[in-house]
């Protein structure tokens, strides 16, 4: 026996480890992943998957990928890919367990034949509107259907009828016959497979009727020998569900375990809002870096083991909240400040000629590639006359605090030379170059008499600098909680500053040798990510996330 070995127990895995003592389930762990494949994954699909993965790893145990195949209106073969890619790339393996619920279908089909025998279930004529008026409310006990009291071998008859598709969509339902009275409403002879004359992804035309998400689900964790089938907590009311079918069934009976979905504040998290979105062109697509998709996530450049570390640190709990999307962005840092390489790259240029330096000479420096890893060693940048600083680094008129390049100023260059500003060229009331000597006794950036400089900026050499498109990106959404509003068009919190591009950048050379994905930081400006859409002559670049402006909180102040 094995329990699982972390830190802080949540109380999944202190229910879970429980069971492993009693040798419940002879001390097997079994969980499973069970998307819909309706949509691209998000963040919070990803909690699930860092759940029921994770806490199989921990356990010694298996977890199993299971795609819920049951509803063919909104399903597609695409999704099905991008969900096992998404997985991965996550970091996380089901080795040959992938399943489907639609393998199930002849089994399920067959369980709901042996309910009918025993008169568990029967067929309703009911229409949709009528099955809801009678079902009652949470005050008022439902009605029987004038359909319940057909005789099993009716139903039976019936229900091969459904199957062999000789009726209309919504004509008849198979239904469970439980108790009208319920006081939970899902227990109110909930439906167990209606009738849709629709394709499936897998099946094609072999079916005319479809379980239920509540009929197929336990049977789906029972068929796998699932042994904790863990979902959020909508699903708490429907557990008396789940487990009368089982029983009566008389099968192999896991236990389900709710928890809070996750909720992330300034995006939303439903596949349905989310396609919505993309359906309006509000964003380019569920790989869109605005998105909280892991598709999204992925091409901004958040790397996978931060989104794990982030699923971990926010726990598991049985309340719903919102998460500060700041802590997920603290962790995003936290990763890439230990394994991104460092590069110089300008966003907003603006060009410097240093007029005491030689006319095509052209001089190696050397930069720290990442001064949390010592391993990371080093590489060379080219320097020379004509340079390229940020725009935002040079005020003609200095106010207090402002420690950057100004009229007689002497800075650092990064890793270079002190750099004294003369002269600052005008047009229009801009600044649009500035003309500059350096200090040739300061190479590396030091002073040999010990003189010290109050900052140091960025630079690019223009004649080896690339030219980059860089994608700045903020939230999606002007609120905290868009979805707090009831019946409130999502499009009205849209922040229409959500993408800015930025398309004059300047970069270091040696990001030419980048593939689509590489993350990185440009130092003082934050870490990118190399956009998938970069061809040989358009290198497209997405800031994942800024680093912290000390500058922006000094003039808050
Ligand atoms: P959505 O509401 O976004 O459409 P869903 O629950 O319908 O999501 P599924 O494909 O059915 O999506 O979800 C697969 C698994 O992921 C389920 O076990 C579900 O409980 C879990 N899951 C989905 N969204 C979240 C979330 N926000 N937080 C935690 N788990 C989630
Ligand atoms: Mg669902």
């Amino acid at each position: 026996m094995t329990t699982s070995n972390t830190k802080a127990k949540d109380f999944i895995r202190e229910i879970i480890d429980e069971d492993l003592k009693k040798d419940k389930y002879n001390g097997r762990v079994q969980t499973r992943f069970p998307p819909e494949p309706n949509g691209y994954l998000h963040i919070g699909h990803a909690k699930s998957i860092c759940l029921n993965f994770g806490i199989a790893n921990e356990c010694q145990g298996l977890c199993n990928l299971r795609f819920d195949d049951t509803n063919p209106i909104k399903e597609e073969e695409e999704y099905v890919q991008s969900i096992k890619d998404d997985i991965q790339w996550l970091g996380f393996d089901w080795d040959n367990r992938l399943f489907f619920a639609s393998d199930y279908f002849d089994q399920i089909y067959d369980y709901a034949i042996q309910l009918v025998k025993e008169g568990m279930a029967y067929v309703d004529d009911l229409q949709a509107d009528e099955i809801s008026n009678y079902r009652g409310t949470l005050i008022q006990p439902g009605k029987n259907s004038p359909y319940r009291e057909r005789s099993i071998k009716e139903n039976l008859e019936l229900l091969k009828r459904m199957k062999a598709g000789e009726f209309a969509d919504g004509e008849k339902v198979l239904r469970a016959k439980i108790d009208m009275t319920h006081p939970n409403l899902n227990m109110r002879d909930p439906i167990m497979y209606r009738i849709l004359h629709t394709s499936h992804h897998r099946t094609k035309n072999e079916w005319y009727i479809y379980p239920m998400y509540d009929w197929a689900h336990g049977l789906e964790d029972s068929i796998e020998g699932i042994t904790h089938s863990i979902c959020t907590l909508e699903f708490e009311n429907h557990r008396p569900l789940y487990d009368w079918f089982l029983e009566k069934l008389g099968v192999y009976q896991p236990q389900q375990i709710e928890f809070a979905r996750l909720n992330i504040t300034y995006t939303v998290m439903s596949k349905r809002m989310l396609l919505e979105i993309i359906n309006k062109g509000i964003v380019s697509g569920w790989d869109d870096p605005r998105l909280p998709t892991l598709r999204g996530m992925r091409r901004r450049g958040y790397p996978p083991q931060a989104i794990r570390n982030f699923c971990r640190r926010i726990g598991v709990s049985k309340v719903n909240s919102m998460v500060d999307i700041e802590i997920l962005e603290h962790c995003i840092r936290d990763e890439l400040n230990k394994t991104a390489p460092r590069f110089m790259g300008v966003l907003n240029p603006l060009k410097v000629v240093i007029t005491n330096y030689p006319i095509g000479k052209v001089e190696e420096l050397e930069g720290i590639n990442n001064p949390e890893n010592p391993s990371a060693g080093t590489r060379k940048i080219p320097f020379s006359r004509i340079l390229y600083i940020e725009k935002e680094d040079f005020m003609e008129e200095p106010p207090k605090k402002f420690y950057r390049l100004a009229p007689g100023r002497e800075v650092r260059l990064r890793y270079a030379f002190f750099i004294t500003c003369q002269k600052a060229i005008m047009k229009n009331n801009e600044v649009i170059e500035l003309r500059c000597t350096i200090d040739p006794e300061t190479h590396g950036g030091y002073a040999p008499d010990g003189r010290k400089v109050k900052s140091t900026i960025h630079w690019v050499s223009a004649p080896q600098a690339l030219n980059a498109e860089i994608r700045l990106y903020n939230h999606l959404f002007t609120v905290p909680n868009p979805t707090g509003q009831n019946n409130v068009d999502l499009k009205e919190f849209i922040n229409p500053q959500s993408l800015e591009i930025l398309k004059k950048c300047k970069v270091e050379p040696m990001v030419q040798n980048l593939k689509p994905f590489s993350r990185f930081q440009f130092e003082r400006k934050g870490y990118f990510c190399i956009d998938p859409d970069t061809t040989e002559n358009n290198l497209i670049i997405n800031q994942t996330i800024g680093l912290k402006d000390t500058w922006a909180k000094i003039k808050k102040k």
